[in-house]
């Protein structure tokens, strides 16, 4: 019988993939014949009877297949295949960011039951790091806010986001990081929905925000330029497979729910 084990082979963070650019997942034998050098295996995942694992190698030129990072993939993805392949580099990434305990130095061992190392010497377990973020769509009437941010280097607009610093709610961080991006002041906070985002290992917490005052001013820091856009007349978005395209497509559907009600 075929086994059900699937492997995302991984190299220097970026998935075996084929000629065409789709993701590849390969069975024991399919891995075993393309004769590299495994440097770890680890579980990522249990769907139905199928066992997803991420197989790390020495970086190697495969023929007939490429290497593309996850965000060129991004396009191609459904939200579930997004989700299990970001695990996997996750997986891979506590792996090598914690084989020593930051407190003593020691090497730390598997965990016997969680997704964690353990250093028996401090008795201190390394679960993989999450990041958790607020993303959020500020709103006034049919308009909502778009921000073209400065790690993109061509002219996208998309959400407001921003990591959570310790001590902080997620409304806390919302408020602080809208004034400061944008010195927009919000109110009516409400949370929408959630995605995690490995890049490198984000957990958003989506939330839409009502307009209260404050005219539009970039910190320049992480944002290039802000924008009001009528919900009819958005510039390109994110892909709905991003919690961000589906922050803007939920509020562009109630506008035209709203606005076919008023006709
Ligand atoms: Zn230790």
């Amino acid at each position: 019988m075929q086994n059900a084990i699937r492997h995302y082979v991984v190299a220097d963070e970026k998935f075996l993939c084929s000629e065409d650019g789709s993701l590849v997942l390969l069975g024991d034998s399919d891995l075993i014949s393309l004769s590299v050098e495994l440097i770890v295996k680890h579980p990522v995942k249990s769907h139905g009877d199928k066992f997803f694992y991420v197989s790390c190698i020495q970086p190697k030129h495969v023929a007939g297949y490429q290497w593309l990072s996850l965000r060129n993939l991004l396009e191609q993805l459904s939200e579930d295949e997004l989700q299990t392949a970001g695990r996997a580099l996750q997986v891979l990434r506590w792996h090598f960011d914690h084989q020593y305990c930051g407190r003593c130095g020691n090497p730390t061992v598997q965990h016997s039951q969680d997704l964690a190392k353990t250093c028996v010497h401090c008795a201190v377990d390394f679960y993989p790091r999450l990041s958790p973020c607020i993303i959020t769509l500020v709103t006034r009437g049919d308009e909502c806010l778009l921000a073209w941010h400065t790690r993109s280097k061509e002219e996208k607009y998309s959400c407001l986001a921003g990591f959570i610093e310790v001590g902080e709610s997620p409304e806390q961080t919302l408020e602080r990081e809208v004034m400061e991006e944008v010195g927009l002041r919000v109110k009516n906070i409400r949370y929408a929905s959630s995605q995690p985002w490995p890049f490198p290992g984000q957990l958003m917490l989506g939330y839409f925000a009502d307009y209260v005052d404050g005219v539009i001013k970039v910190d320049k820091q992480e944002i290039y330029r802000a924008h009001w856009f009528q919900y009819n007349q958005l510039p390109k978005i994110p892909p709905a497979t991003s919690i961000s395209g589906r922050l803007i497509n939920t509020f562009v559907q109630e506008r035209l729910r709203i606005n076919t009600i008023k006709d």
